[in-house]
């Protein structure tokens, strides 16, 4: 038996006797490790939570407030600088046009995403929230924010993030997610989005917001030049802040849409495929041994997403809208049916997730 085989089986008993995988593992799985054996490795640590055909889906938008940004990512088709034209900020009553378009389609989760915009005050954010909730009360749940978002309004209002996070759960915020994580390694920063924080700053102030008793979750995207390696320490990072808080509900992985970026010019628009997007998918959830619930995109994989029930995930989302990523080349299905037909057939049975009444404690 070569090295390779001897350590590779050494990892499969670790896995399968619930033990966890180190970052060499994680390497080594990823090289060497046929597609299918991966699918069957995640579905193993995925029984550890969830019955095995059981799975949840969210109904949701993302409303992009405005697309004015000062952070100047370089693998984003969204933004426009400020005195730019093209630049927008919705009015709250485009905001309620947009939920109201929500709720009749039967959805209940709204995710606030937009630029860094030096013309809107964390009061603007806080009146928004505030008008939300008195005219929807808990109809509605907002994944308010991103840590990315957060980060630049805590940094425009000269607070700290402890006081930032406590003025808008005043406001009526109860999620500020984990978005605008990307690949989470200094060097990945520095290469393509230097504006938006670093990732001592994105996890001190994901820190804060959970000791202030908002909620959160982690993400990733996959797809730009990142390598494995760095792939890993992301995974890495987001498995050891959970073994300190414990308060990242979710970990949901999508992949960069590269039409219309700086990064896809250079790329020449070339995706990752859906199979290395459903490796990655499994290796998470194997590595991720401590986040009961992983999250497959609809969003950015459309149909393929489904196949990423068999890869580890236990939940999609089915979105209506999302500007960021429509505008880089995601295309949006609103055949619900279909989409839940999809993973009927992979032998699921999807049970509508209510993150509105999980506030109320009537989630079912
Ligand atoms: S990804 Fe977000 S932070 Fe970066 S330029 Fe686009 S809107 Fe701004």
């Amino acid at each position: 038996m070569s090295t390779s085989s001897a350590s590779l089986s050494a990892i499969r008993r670790k896995i399968e006797g619930r033990e966890r995988i180190s970052p060499t593992d994680a390497l080594l799985l990823w090289r060497e490790v046929p597609d299918e054996e991966m699918r069957s490795l995640a579905s193993l640590v995925r029984a550890r939570f969830h019955a095995p055909n059981a799975c949840t889906y969210l109904l949701m938008r993302i409303i992009n407030t405005t697309n004015v940004c000062v952070a100047q990512c370089d693998y984003c088709a969204f933004y426009t600088l400020p005195g730019q034209a093209g630049g927008y900020v919705l009015s709250q009553e485009q905001v309620f046009a947009k939920i109201d378009e929500l709720l009749a389609l039967g959805g209940d989760l709204a995710g606030f995403n937009g630029g860094f915009n030096p013309q809107l005050s964390l009061d603007y954010y806080c009146d928004l929230v505030r008008a939300i909730r008195a005219r929807y009360g808990d109809r509605i749940e907002l994944y308010a924010f991103t840590i990315a978002e957060f980060l630049y309004l805590a940094d425009h209002a000269s607070l700290s993030y402890t006081a930032t996070a406590e003025r808008l759960k005043q406001a009526g915020v109860r999620w500020i997610t984990g978005g605008g994580s990307e690949i989470l390694t200094e060097d990945f920063r520095l290469r393509h989005s230097k504006f938006k924080y670093t990732v001592a700053q994105f996890f001190a102030a994901q820190a804060a917001i959970v000791a202030t008793g908002l909620r959160t979750t982690a993400t990733m995207v996959i797809g730009f030049d990142e390598s494995i390696e760095e792939r890993i320490e992301h995974l890495d990072r987001t498995r050891r802040f959970q073994d300190e808080t414990g308060a990242q509900e979710s970990f949901l992985c999508w992949n960069f849409k590269p039409w219309a970026t700086p990064l896809g010019d250079k790329l020449n628009n070339i995706e990752i495929t859906p199979a290395e997007y459903l490796r990655h998918l499994a290796l998470s959830r194997i590595y991720l041994d401590n986040i009961p619930r992983i999250r497959t995109s609809v969003l950015t994989q459309n149909e393929r997403a489904l196949e990423g029930l068999l890869y580890g995930a236990d939940d999609f989302d089915i979105p209506i809208e999302d500007e960021v990523t429509q505008k880089a080349g995601a295309t949006i299905n609103l055949n619900f049916d279909r989409i839940l037909d999809v993973a009927r057939s992979l032998g699921f049975e999807p049970r509508y997730r209510h993150v509105a009444l999980e506030h109320t404690a009537k989630a079912i």
